[in-house]
Order: C-alpha cells, then structure tokens, then sequence
C-alpha cells in the first residue's frame, strides 16, 4: 500500500495500470475509517487488480452548524487498517482539491437532492457529486464502490454517473451494522454508552417494519411509518422517516418488492441514517 498526496502522480500510475490491461477501483471515503468500511475495501479488492482507497473530509459536503471542524480525522490509524487490503490510499489536500476559481462550477442536482437528506443538508448532495466527480477523473475507476447506508447518495451518483455517460460501473454495497444492529458510522464515535443505547432504536425500528410486514402482510407505507415513530419518540429527534421506490426515489403509499424505507434522525446532537430494502 502507497500513500499518494498528488493527483497528479495518482493520475499517471493509473495510466500506467490501465495501459497494461489492470481493472481499477475507487472507494471513496471521508476516513476515521470502520469496520463498514473495510468491508467495502475487501469486496473491491476481491474484484479488481488495482484497490484506491481515498481519505478526505469534503468541507463543501458540509452545511453551516455541521460538524466539519470536529469530524474525526484518524489518519494514521487509517493507513494501518488499510496496510495489507488496498494498492493506494489517496490523501490529497484540500488546496490541491479545490482551486479558488473552482467554486462556482458545480454539476447542477435534481430535485431528489432536495428531498430527505437533501432537504435538511441543503448543499450536502452538491458537494458529494462535485468531490465523486474530481476522484472519478482523477483516478478514471472501472469501478466505484458506494455503501447503501446512504442510499439516497448513491442513487444520485449512479444517476450522474449515467447522465455524464462516465463509463463507470457503480457498485453498492450492502449495509454493514455492528452485532447490535447499529450500522457502522464514523459518526457513531461520538456517542457515548447511553446515546449508543437509544441509537439501537433505529435499526430495531426497521427491524418491526420486516417483522409486520412478514406477520400481518401490512402494505400501508403511513401505517408503517407510524408503527417507527412510535418506537423512536420519545429517545430520537425525529427528522424523517419515508417510504420510497428505491429505482425512481418517488414517495410510495404501497409496499411492494421495490420500496426502501428511509430514517434520519438525532440521538441528542448526533445525526444517523439508516435504512432497510423491503
Ligand atoms: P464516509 O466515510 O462516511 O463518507 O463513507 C464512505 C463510504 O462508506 C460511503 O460509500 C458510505 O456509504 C460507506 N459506508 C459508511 N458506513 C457504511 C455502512 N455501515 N455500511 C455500508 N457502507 C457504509
């Protein structure tokens, strides 16, 4: 494993793979990294020749009052869990990520990026399209891994990924939770034993979703909803729960094979996300 901080040389080494015929693959990351994602770096590393881990907290991911100052950065921690799994751990900096004159070109987002996530991160996806972008040209991947923990990311990456015709094969991966079922987060170092106790809620939640479906054929969406709710009030702060198909993000009433249930909310100042695939 190569620490590479220069595009450019990035850049060049994968030319030189390419030209010899080797498959690439990207997993783009903010690091602090955890057992979630290694398991995504292992599956890259079973399907391609050359594995490029990157490390980079994005700021213009970031909303005004979030938490980009503090966000965790572990680097050399990082490094020793990616020693032996993947060829390049691309750590570039933020000065050579983004040039003063840049700020202004953005790949304009659709309107799925203004609802759920979106429509409390109101430039979230922004930022994540214009940072997948510079990675995806700076390393030119065959393949690009993107956990379903963010779901709604990945939709509208795959979706860019079409319209800008990358020739890019998205690969997701599925969630991966700790034994408890809270799924893995680098945001979840934050928590201290009492917020991680009400934070299991969430995927308990999700879990009495699967269960009435399975036990009583429940197919009302609101119906479902309510049933969540009423096990995360009064330990989270609710910001939404929605029900939607997962191949076109519209907002479903009805269950059915292509539904995804989505969830975000605040264990006291923490914000989590989950979600489940009916
Ligand atoms: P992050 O470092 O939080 O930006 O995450 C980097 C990548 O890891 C993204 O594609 C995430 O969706 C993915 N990821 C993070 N946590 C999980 C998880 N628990 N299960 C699956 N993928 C995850």
């Amino acid at each position: 494993m190569e620490k590479i901080v220069s595009k450019e040389i990035l850049h060049k080494k994968i030319k030189e793979h390419k030209k010899k015929g080797k498959t690439i693959s990207l997993v783009p990351t903010m690091g602090n990294l955890h057992d979630g994602h290694i398991f995504i770096v292992k599956k890259a590393r079973e399907e391609s020749d050359i594995v490029i881990v990157s490390i980079f907290v994005n700021p213009i991911q970031f909303g005004k009052g979030e938490d980009y100052k503090i966000y965790p950065r572990t680097i050399d921690k990082d490094l020793d869990k990616l020693k032996n799994i993947c060829d390049y751990v691309f750590v570039p900096k933020e000065e050579d990520v983004y040039e003063k004159s840049s700020k202004d070109i953005n790949v304009a987002e659709d309107n799925i990026a203004k609802t759920l996530c979106g429509k409390f991160r109101k430039t979230h996806f922004k930022g994540v399209l214009k940072i997948v972008l510079k990675l995806f040209n700076i390393c030119i991947p065959d393949f690009a891994y993107f956990g379903l923990k963010d779901y709604q990311q990945y939709f509208l990456i795959k979706k860019m990924t079409k319209e800008f015709n990358l020739n890019i094969d998205i690969k997701p991966v599925s969630i991966y939770r700790d034994k408890d079922g809270l799924a893995t987060s680098s945001r979840n170092s934050y928590l201290d034993k009492e917020q991680r106790k009400k934070a299991l809620k969430i995927s308990e939640s999700l879990n009495l979703i699967k269960d009435k479906i399975k036990s009583s054929n429940e197919k009302s969406a609101e119906k479902l909803k309510k049933i969540v709710l009423s096990k995360l009030i009064p330990n989270l702060d609710v910001q939404y729960i929605e029900a939607v198909n997962k191949t076109n993000f519209e907002k479903t009433k009805t269950v059915d094979s292509n539904t995804l249930f989505l969830i975000s909310c605040f264990c006291d100042n923490v914000r989590l996300i989950d979600n489940l695939e009916v």
